[in-house]
């Protein structure tokens, strides 16, 4: 419907162009009501310490039902909301609700929240922790920010100094989606880290590929030496759990262990995994 709309208002001029431009800015104004709206909600996912297969904590991944599209997939909406800015305020939201769930669930699970390097370049984001924070009571060491390389690569002192006072605060830092993007392991030198999440498509291609088995390897490796733990992103059978546990990867994550799901505070804390092995 609204794409009939953007088209027929298009035909005069440049059609293609106009659409696009229409249907940003309407994406824009759903994107600015939907905190108000409650369009967003979080959805958990357990990661699992691949001895055992028993949640360490969960990844908060946010969803938005939008009142006509339905489900949009945050892959489509965060860059937006990141060049027009509208992420610090989505964040706030994300830091805020994270925390107060994370705060019910069995103390030493911790909950990961995705920082954008948006956020972490404004200067409003560590106040937004710091209240996220004292208005959940959850202990700091129990909130995980997990950083893309691109965060890193943009380093700049405001980047290097956010990450520096999170440290400080005593909250954990990740690593996301290591191996993609720009990837330089100057980063796993230069950056104080708490976790290393390894890329998926290294994980789905490792029995078949060669080299992305040398990458899963080595990296395990490089985080077993450096004394930062590692986790697979993307695990979604039991022998990619087999073969991670034999490298020595300390951590997982993925369908196998399970989805990504809304949780009630009192489901997180009981949740069985349904994943044997
Ligand atoms: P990510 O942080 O790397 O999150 C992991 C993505 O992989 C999630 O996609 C998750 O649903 C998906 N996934 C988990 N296990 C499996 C598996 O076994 N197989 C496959 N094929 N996929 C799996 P999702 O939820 O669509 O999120 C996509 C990306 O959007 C995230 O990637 C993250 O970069 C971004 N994102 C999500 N929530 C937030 C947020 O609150 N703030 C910001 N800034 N970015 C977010
Ligand atoms: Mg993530
Ligand atoms: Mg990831
Ligand atoms: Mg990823």
């Amino acid at each position: 419907e609204a794409k009939r709309q953007g088209r027929g208002r298009a035909v005069a001029y440049q059609p293609g162009m106009l659409e696009v431009v229409t249907e940003r800015h309407r994406l824009e104004d759903d994107l600015r009501e939907a905190i108000e709206t409650q369009a967003f909600h979080l959805a958990y996912q357990p990661v699992v310490d691949l001895k055992t297969g028993e949640p360490l904590g969960y990844e908060a991944l946010i969803r938005w039902t939008h009142p006509v599209r339905g489900a949009v997939s945050p892959v489509a909406f965060v860059p937006l909301a990141e060049e027009n800015g509208q992420i610090v305020a989505i964040g706030r939201w994300v830091l805020m609700e994270a925390c107060r769930a994370a705060a019910a669930w069995p103390n030493g699970r911790h909950v990961a929240v995705n920082v954008s390097p948006v956020q972490l370049r404004s200067p409003l984001f560590l106040s937004h922790v710091t209240a996220a924070l004292a208005e959940s009571g959850l202990a700091p060491c129990r909130l995980e920010v997990e950083l893309t390389e691109t965060a890193m690569v943009e380093s700049g002192t405001q980047i290097a100094d956010a990450l520096g006072a999170l440290r400080i605060l005593g909250i954990r830092i990740a690593m996301d989606d290591f191996g993609t993007g720009y990837s330089s392991l100057a980063h796993l030198r230069d950056f104080p880290l708490d976790r290393i999440k390894i890329d998926r498509s290294f994980v789905a291609a490792a029995e078949t590929d060669r080299h992305s088995m040398a990458v899963l390897r080595a990296v395990t490796q490089i985080g077993r030496d450096i004394g930062i733990p590692t986790l697979a992103e993307g695990v979604e059978t039991p022998s990619q759990w087999e073969l991670l546990k034999a490298l020595g990867c300390d951590a997982g994550q993925g369908y196998l262990f399970g989805r990504p799901e809304r949780l009630d505070t009192a489901a997180a804390a009981t949740a069985p995994l349904a994943a044997a092995g």
